[in-house]
């Protein structure tokens, strides 16, 4: 089965909003300019989701946030809901990037209720697992990636499951300029599609897209997307600038 890829910037703590509409408004005249067959997600910071909603309106790029609180309201100063983000205009949540994991201490189960809840009100969970360098170093690579993978999708059922998206991004490669080769993204990636083959069945494991995150650049996005079980990728540093994003999106394919 052919997935639709998918493009997502995750801009993390940049952007001020005319720094992010400048950037939104950029992404969008080279789409305009050389649409791409694929999904483009963009994830500014909660504060510019407005100003970016509104410059994306009318284009196929969607918007999504970098996190979320699982309930809809209530007293949790600080916190942003799945309702305000549906309100805002997103149809994407990232959920348990490394950063949150490592930085803010989120925990399996707090991604696995934030994923119930974005399910349940209409958001398209991106979903972030893998290993850090001494759980590499030690060989617990897919054992890391199974407890996080069956933790986000245990509350979902098989066709909410189709609907996601998992990004592998391994916590040594992320920022470092050191991508995981093709073949060590594709290891992994393969991996991920088999549990959820076995935790969900063959066709929700066929239609789920799966991204490589970390470092990926220009020169290194062909080899990476070449692989099967490689449906896009999630972009950190390199989205901040509409070229590189854009010169990504656009990688020549032979
Ligand atoms: C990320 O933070 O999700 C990421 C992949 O960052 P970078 O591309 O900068 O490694």
């Amino acid at each position: 089965m052919r997935r639709r890829d998918v493009m997502a910037g995750n801009w993390k703590m940049h952007k001020t909003v005319p720094e992010a509409v400048e950037l939104a408004t950029a992404v969008r005249a080279g789409l305009e300019a050389r649409p791409a067959d694929l999904d483009v997600v963009l994830f500014p910071p909660f504060t510019a989701l407005q100003a970016v909603s509104q410059v994306l309106k009318g284009s196929r790029i969607e918007l999504g946030a970098q996190n979320m609180h699982w309930e809809k309201q209530g007293a949790f100063t600080g916190g942003v809901s799945p309702l305000m983000l549906r309100d805002i205009g997103c149809s994407y949540v990232i959920l348990g990037h490394s950063e949150r994991r490592q930085l803010f201490g989120e925990t399996d189960e707090a991604v696995d209720r934030k994923a119930r809840s974005a399910v349940d009100n209409g958001l398209t969970p991106l979903v972030c697992v893998g290993e850090t360098l001494s759980e590499r170093e030690s060989d617990r690579t897919l054992e890391v990636v199974e407890r996080q993978v069956e933790r986000a999708l245990r509350h979902l059922g098989p066709d909410e499951a189709a609907r996601m998206v998992i990004s592998y991004e391994p916590v040594w490669a992320i920022g470092t300029g050191h991508a995981a080769t093709p073949e060590q993204a594709e290891e992994v990636q393969a991996f991920i599609r088999k549990l959820v083959a076995i935790s969900h069945g063959e066709p929700a494991a066929d239609a789920l897209r799966v991204l490589y995150g970390g470092s990926v650049k220009a020169d290194n996005i062909g080899a990476l997307m070449a692989q099967g079980d490689i449906d896009g990728a999630l972009v950190g540093g390199a989205c901040l600038q509409a070229r590189s994003f854009l010169e990504i999106i656009h990688y020549p394919k032979d």
